[in-house]
């Protein structure tokens, strides 16, 4: 089969349209289905890139980002991360989501084996099947906090995925497991991509990078971005820090195909960088308050759900066909959320729900989604 065949359009993209459709034809929808903060993006954030374009930084950047943000993000990554690298193992990327396809395409060859857990964010398998490789889904074990790798890896083994905190599960690995994880990249030859997109909201626990562990930073692609610590999704700017091989290898294929990320929007990255954090604080604080609401609602509903320390959703189980109830929720109480499905293999009578939105949306849709149960 063709390798496009082998992959669908990503769920939490489909749901979103279709909820956006709606509302514009004037249907009352509540969105609980998209990965987007709704809240704006910091205005010193929003006036750097208008400056940058009104200064004619209107042309051309180079392939792998301007040097002062790549500059910037490495210093970032060896102040917060504990990741020692250089601007030189630094790619600037539209979106993280593209820097994961471009680190797949420059890393896998036909028929490696790359694990991931089940269940894992969207977009993961696909960029995969792209890149030749060969998906091995791994189930976690209690609580979500842990999953026998160890069991799947063999001598096709290329690659690990880890993302903490976790889409769709909100999970905040403990570090016990990002060292088993680390152990057996050492111990097989593995490389290991840590998607670490939610660093910065998480309510429990706390954030280790992969990359900091000792060996790991030749075998690691650390993933990150601005779409979710800076609510700038729609500025499509994300990067990733890799030994210079990889980097290397990424930068060739951005050159021949996105050839480099908007260059004014660069320069909204790095005043987000430089500039002031203070809304992070009461960012998290509303996630927080979100989630417990959520968690209060859930309960009282007599929902299974994975209990979440960071991120800002929540996996729920329904007990039905995850994409059955989607459509009927969304088609008889106007609520959107995601299927299970589309998260892996084994978790089809779950639902994402994400609390990016308002308390009272929230609460609305609560409501909404405690009649349909009651049918
Ligand atoms: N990784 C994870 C785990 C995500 O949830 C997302 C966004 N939903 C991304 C990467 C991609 O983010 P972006 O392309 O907007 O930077």
């Amino acid at each position: 089969m063709r390798r496009v065949d082998r992959i669908k359009p990503s769920a939490t993209m489909k749901i979103s349209s279709i909820a956006k459709e709606l509302k514009r034809r004037g249907e009352d929808v509540i969105d609980l289905g998209v990965g987007e903060p709704d809240f704006p993006t910091p205005k010193h954030i929003v006036e750097a890139a208008c400056k940058a374009a009104m200064e004619g930084k209107t042309k051309y950047a180079p392939t792998k980002g301007i040097p002062e943000l790549l500059e910037a993000i490495a210093e970032k990554l060896r102040e917060e991360n504990g990741i020692n690298v250089e601007a030189k193992n630094v790619i600037v990327t539209p979106g993280a989501k593209y820097a994961i396809y471009e680190a797949m395409m420059a890393t896998l060859e036909e028929g490696d084996e790359v694990i991931l857990l089940d269940p894992a964010w969207v977009s993961y398998e696909p960029c995969v099947i792209l890149s030749g490789g060969k998906p091995v889904w791994v189930e976690h074990g209690e609580n979500f906090e842990d999953a026998p790798i160890e069991d799947y890896v063999t001598s096709k083994t290329k690659m690990i995925v880890i993302n903490s905190p976790n889409n769709p599960l909100g999970v905040v690995y403990p570090k016990e497991f990002l060292k088993k994880v680390r152990d057996l990249a050492v111990d097989h030859d593995i490389l290991v991509m840590s998607d670490e997109i939610y660093e910065k909201i998480i309510f429990e626990g706390e954030h280790v990078s992969l990359a900091s562990f000792d060996d790991m930073l030749e075998r690691t692609i650390t993933i990150n971005g601005f779409s979710k610590t800076y609510s700038m999704t729609g500025f499509r700017l994300g990067y990733a820090a890799a030994p210079e091989w990889i980097v290397k290898g990424m930068e060739k294929i951005q050159s021949h195909s996105v050839s480099s990320p908007t260059t004014f929007v660069q320069y909204a990255g790095l005043a987000a960088l430089k500039g002031d954090h203070s809304f992070l604080k009461e960012m998290v604080e509303e996630f927080r308050r979100r989630k417990e609401f959520l968690e209060k609602s859930l309960r009282e509903m007599d929902l299974e759900f994975a209990p979440p320390k960071g991120a800002f959703y929540m996996f729920v189980k329904v007990g039905m066909d995850s994409e059955k109830f989607c459509e009927e929720l969304l088609e008889k109480k106007k609520v959107a959320v995601t299927p299970g499905s589309a998260f892996g293999r084994k978790f089809t009578d779950w639902i994402r729900i994400s609390y990016a939105t308002s308390m009272e949306n929230l609460k609305r849709a609560v409501e909404r989604i405690g009649d349909f149960l009651r049918g």
